[in-house]
């Protein structure tokens, strides 16, 4: 695993209005690590989430990539550069087959050659997805949808995948399925940036972790120190 941050959060401050949502948080991420973001509803890891991909601009701080600043691009710049999202909620096009659903996640990409090999990864990490292609979105399960918002943000060809809670409302069979899908994109060179409450499934992936609570980080650390950590197992890990 290399040395270089691909990823510099630094004094991350963000307001909504009045709300101070995140209040200089740093948090350096690693080129081919999964970091995890986890906290209780409310905490910020969406807000973080959603100003790397540069939907919401910070009122104070930096985000490099890869050394360069960030944080004043444009979201369009940003997915360019090499960050995709699957957002809260999957937000796919339900009226549109699967197939027409990957191929706007990868909106991007102008050679026929690389997006035929983009769509071929995809369904290497999510078969389901090849047996679905023609069907339309809205008739899949949530497991698969998930698995969609997934494979739509790897269309970009990213560097940097930021997933938010793709274990949401899934059984946990499912969960763990999907959890070990990201730490296979991972595995193959892709760095992950997830947030999720379920933390214990997720440390279980992750490399490093951060808690953050009402806008701070409260606590940091490599996944498989805060597996054990007794004062999150109280909070989050729903072990004690
Ligand atoms: P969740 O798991 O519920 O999504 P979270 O940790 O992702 O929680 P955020 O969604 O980032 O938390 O919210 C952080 C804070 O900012 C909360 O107090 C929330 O109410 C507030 N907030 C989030 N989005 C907005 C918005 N569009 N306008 C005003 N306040 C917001």
């Amino acid at each position: 695993m290399s040395k270089e941050p691909i990823l510099e959060i630094k004094d991350l401050e963000v307001h909504y209005g009045p709300i101070r949502a995140l209040k200089a948080i740093n948090i350096t991420v690693y080129e081919g690590q999964v970091v995890a973001l986890l906290g209780a509803n409310g905490a910020g890891k969406t807000t973080t989430l959603r100003t790397l991909s540069g939907v919401i601009k910070p009122s104070n701080g930096t985000i490099l990539f890869k050394g360069e600043r960030l944080d004043k691009l444009a979201p369009e710049s940003i997915t360019s550069s090499g960050i995709s999202q699957s957002p809260e909620g999957r937000q796919i096009f339900g009226d549109l087959t699967v197939e027409e659903n990957l191929k706007i996640g990868a909106y991007i990409i102008k050679s026929k050659k690389i997006l035929k090999e983009n769509f071929e990864k995809v369904y290497r990490y999510f078969p389901v997805l090849r047996e679905r292609k023609n069907q339309v979105a809205s008739t899949l399960s949530g497991g698969e949808q998930q698995m969609l918002a997934i494979g739509r943000a790897l269309m970009n060809n990213p560097k940097v995948l930021l997933l938010d809670e793709p274990s949401l409302g899934l059984a946990p069979l499912l969960v763990k399925e999907i959890l070990e899908i990201v730490n296979t994109i991972a595995k193959d060179g892709v760095t992950v940036v997830i947030v999720e409450q379920n933390a214990a499934q997720t440390l279980k992936i992750a490399d490093y972790a951060y808690v953050l609570e009402v806008g701070s980080i409260s606590k940091e650390g490599e996944a498989h120190e805060l597996m054990n950590d007794s004062s999150l197992a109280e909070a989050y890990l729903g072990t004690v």
